[in-house]
C-alpha cells in the first residue's frame, strides 16, 4: 500500500520525517529554455535583479537587496565577461518582493564594475552566513539558489572534454561547448548527514579542530561514486568514529551550496556502545543522553549547530522537540 491510498501511512510518514519546507521560487524549467529569455526580461523593464560577486551578494539591513533589472544592466553594460545573467525564477508567495515577480542574477566577477550609480549606499557585500539570521524564507532560499548556480558558472567555464570556452544557455542553467557541442548541467555533490543513536537510545555527537573546542555536531561526509547513500552513511560513521551502523533512514535534505554540496540527513543505529574519533576529521566524540544533552548546552559546556543547517533539525528530530540555546 503507497501513501496515496492510506491517509494513516502519510500521517506516520510526516511524523517520523522532517516536515518539508515549500519552494519560494518557481524556477520555471519550461520557460528558461526559450532562447534570449534573459535578454527579453532585462528589456521589460519589471525584473528584479541580485548581485553576486566573490561568494557575496549585495545586502541592507532589511535582507537582500533587489535592483531594477533594467538599470542594472545598463550600469554594467560594456564590462564584457565580467557580468553574466541568469533566471533565478519568479516568487511564488508574498515576501520582500511581490508575488510573481521575475528575479535574475547578475554575478560580476570585479564588485568595483557595478560603481556607486546603480546601488544605494546602504548596501553592502555580506556572505550567506553573516547575514542567514536576518533573511526572511524567500531571501533566504533565493541567496542559496543563486550561491549554487553562480559556484558552479565560477567553476565550469570550459569544456571538460575538449578544453574549449563554453557558450550559457537556457537562462544560466545549461553551457554548451561551441566546438563539440556538448551540454554541461550544474552539478550538485551528495552528502549524507547523520544522527547515531546508540543501544541505549542516546546521541553520538562529534567534533574536529582544538581540543579546546567546544562545538559537537552530527557526522557527516561525502558520498562517493557508485555508492548508495545507505552505503556512505556505512561507511563514514566507520571511518570517522569506528561505530558500525546496523541500520539507517533518510529523514530530509538541505542545499548546502557552499560550495556545492546537498546535503542528504539520516538517522542510524548502532549496537556499538564505545566511539573511537579518528584523530583527523572527528577529534572528539560523546555520547549524550537528552536531559544530558540540553543541560550541556544550557551551561555553556557544548554548542551545537545552529537552527540554520538540517545538523540541528536532525538532533531535534531525536531530542523530540526544541532544545533551548545558552542565551548571551
Ligand atoms: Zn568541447
Amino acid at each position: 500500500m503507497s501513501y496515496t491510498e492510506s491517509p494513516a501511512l502519510a500521517n506516520h510518514l510526516m511524523d517520523t520525517v522532517l516536515p518539508v519546507r515549500p519552494a519560494m521560487v518557481d524556477r520555471g524549467s519550461g520557460v528558461r529554455m526559450k532562447p534570449g529569455m534573459v535578454d527579453d526580461l532585462v528589456a521589460s523593464g519589471t525584473a528584479k535583479a541580485m548581485v553576486v560577486s566573490k561568494r557575496k551578494a549585495l545586502v541592507t539591513a532589511e535582507g537582500l537587496w533587489f535592483g531594477d533589472a533594467s538599470q542594472l544592466w545598463q550600469a554594467l553594460d560594456g564590462t564584457g565577461t565580467e557580468a553574466a545573467a541568469i533566471y533565478l525564477g519568479t516568487t511564488l508567495g508574498p515576501s520582500s518582493l511581490p508575488e510573481g515577480t521575475a528575479v535574475l542574477l547578475f554575478t560580476v566577477v570585479d564588485p568595483a564594475v557595478l560603481g556607486t550609480a546603480a546601488v544605494p549606499p546602504h548596501a553592502e557585500w555580506a556572505g550567506f552566513r553573516e547575514v542567514a539570521g536576518r533573511l526572511d524564507a524567500n531571501d533566504t532560499a533565493l541567496f542559496i539558489e543563486a550561491s549554487a548556480i553562480s559556484n558552479w558558472h565560477a567553476t565550469h567555464t570550459h569544456c571538460p572534454q575538449c578544453g574549449t570556452p563554453t557558450n550559457v544557455e537556457a537562462g544560466g542553467w545549461v553551457r554548451r561547448c561551441p566546438k563539440d557541442n556538448s551540454e554541461h548541467y550544474p552539478r550538485t555533490d551528495p552528502a549524507i548527514i547523520v544522527t547515531v543513536v546508540g543501544p541505549d537510545g542516546r546521541l553520538l555527537l562529534g567534533g574536529g579542530g582544538p581540543a579546546d573546542a567546544r562545538n559537537y555536531s552530527t557526522l557527516a561526509g561525502f558520498v562517493e561514486p557508485g555508492e548508495s547513500l545507505e552505503q556512505a552513511v556505512v561507511r563514514e560513521i566507520g571511518e570517522e568514529v569506528g561505530v558500525h551502523v546496523k541500520a539507517c533512514q533518510y529523514l530530509g535534505s538541505q542545499s548546502w551550496p557552499f560550495p556545492a554540496s546537498l546535503m542528504l540527513g539520516f538517522t542510524a543505529t548502532t549496537d556499538d556502545a564505545v566511539a573511537r574519533p579518528d584523530g583527523v576529521e572527528v577529534t572528539r566524540a560523546r555520547w549524550f543522553s537528552r536531559e544530558e544533552l540540553q543541560e550541556a548546552v544550557l551551561n555553556g559546556e557544548i554548542t551545537i549547530s545552529t537552527r540554520l543547517s538540517i545538523a540541528r533539525s536532525l538532533i531535534e528530530h531525536w531530542y523530540g522537540g526544541v532544545i533551548e540555546d545558552l542565551q548571551p
